[in-house]
């Protein structure tokens, strides 16, 4: 029987996370270069993210272990929704003419509606036995919100989240998830801090951004000894807890005796697009075998990799987190109000920055039209209503799939399919409407 659904058992989900800074160091001999103190600009210690972080994360961030267990008590919970389906895009493959077989791992299926709860239960696992009492975050289009206040709900934390101002206002009903969850939601910039006062001084009509969201967020976490921060993307710790998708993908692929040449994923800060491709990149450094390619898609208007410079950073507007070496389109970065497709971060992972200017991943950017017409194709054949980050992702690989039509080439192509669309009607409407720009 042809398959479809390539499905997993729960004894399959993963029981390590992955590391590829130790590969990296052992196979390359070369890191990417350390966050730095703003100040002092020497290497930041463990006492310089206490204030942020739990102990737990922070040596994550910093470790140099080939794999890290994961805690029982979070594989009990990733049995919520983890192993996710690979699915096999058959309608996608024949709409297109493509002799390419097209696989998504599907993320949406989260209780949070996308990858990120990934990383958000580990977060708060982790806060929670360092007795933390409430944690700080920001969310741009509300997801990252949304699985940080289910998993504080899960693990009895407060939760804070400073939301960009036009998402805020444009996605209504994702602050009702996170309050359901008991998540408190401000617009940013606010009012509830000096930062965010300072902001708003500057440009009262400001649409905010996740920058700014940052700084606020921060600025409420080392207030109080019993909070700390958290961040939905861009760190090591966050990629390293991501390598669950791309494990699992390598066990699916596996059972239908197929092997990707192509990876795809789109790129906001880099977590998914990661956590998809650092098992196949290990795999790739360890054997120095020569597929599969890597490609990291980015709007036009927020187009980190393929447009930024490769220098030390701000990861926030307010310049309170250390320098990180990325990628960057600058700290103070605001993207188009007008721009519906998410992916709005200035910067991208080091890790992943380090990899582009190595040429072992690649970039490529494309314009909110183009994706939503992507996210339209997907839908009619494939029948669902994704998140427009993942569009992105679906964008590159229908290019891909014509391409192996014209050159008549059977190759692999594997994408994360990010995150659900359900709650990311209003730029679906302005779609349709013929509003996009
Ligand atoms: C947050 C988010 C992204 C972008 O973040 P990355 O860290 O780059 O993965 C992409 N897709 C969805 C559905 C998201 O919620």
């Amino acid at each position: 029987m042809k398959l479809t659904k390539i499905l997993l058992s729960e004894k399959e989900i993963p029981t390590h996370f992955l590391n590829i800074n130790y590969y990296l160091n052992k196979y390359l001999g070369e890191l990417p270069k350390p966050p730095l103190h703003p100040v002092t600009r020497k290497p930041i210690g463990q006492e310089d993210l206490s204030a942020l972080f739990p102990d737990e994360l922070i040596k994550q961030e910093n470790s140099l272990e080939k794999k890290i267990k994961i805690p029982e008590e979070i594989r009990e919970l990733y049995k919520l929704y983890r192993p996710s389906p690979l699915i096999r895009a058959r309608r996608l493959e024949k709409h297109l003419k493509t002799p390419a077989r097209i696989y998504y791992k599907y993320e949406g299926v989260s209780p949070a509606g996308s990858h990120k709860m990934n990383t958000a239960l580990v977060q708060a696992y982790y806060n929670k036995k360092a007795g933390v009492k409430l944690l700080t975050t920001e969310t741009g289009a509300g997801q990252w919100g949304t699985a940080l206040s289910m998993a504080c709900k899960f693990f009895g934390l407060d939760c804070l989240v400073y939301m960009v101002r036009i998402s805020f206002e444009q996605k209504p009903y994702r602050k009702t998830i996170m309050r359901l969850f008991n998540g408190k939601v401000i617009s940013s910039p606010s009012n509830t801090t000096e930062i965010g006062k300072k902001f708003i001084k500057e440009d009262p009509n400001t649409s905010g951004s996740l920058g700014m969201a940052i700084t606020e967020a921060i600025e409420v976490a080392v207030r109080d000894e019993k909070s700390k921060y958290a961040l939905g993307s861009v760190l090591n710790h966050v990629l390293l807890h991501q390598t669950v998708i791309g494990q699992e993908v390598q066990k699916q692929i596996a059972k239908v005796n197929d092997y990707p040449d192509i990876i795809i994923g789109c790129c906001g800060g880099g977590s998914n697009f990661s956590g998809i491709a650092f098992p196949f990149l290990i795999d790739k450094i360890k054997n120095k075998q020569k597929g599969p390619r890597f490609i990291g898609v980015e709007p036009v208007s927020c187009a980190t990799m393929c447009k930024g410079e490769y220098r030390y950073d701000f990861g926030d507007t307010g310049k309170m987190t250390p320098l990180l070496k990325m990628e960057t389109l600058g700290h103070d970065f605001v993207p188009p109000a007008d721009h519906s497709g998410g992916l709005r971060y200035h910067g991208i992972a080091p890790q992943l920055a380090f990899l582009h200017q190595k040429k072992m991943i690649e970039a490529r950017c494309y314009s909110q039209l183009e994706i939503f017409e992507a996210a339209r194709i997907f839908a009619h054949t494939e029948g669902l209503v994704i998140a427009p980050e993942s569009a992105h992702a679906v964008k590159a690989v229908i290019d891909e799939g014509v391409k192996c039509k014209k050159q008549n080439k059977k190759k692999t192509i594997v994408f994360n399919l990010s995150g659900h669309g359900h709650l990311d009607l209003k730029g679906y409407e302005d779609f349709l409407d013929g509003k996009l720009k």
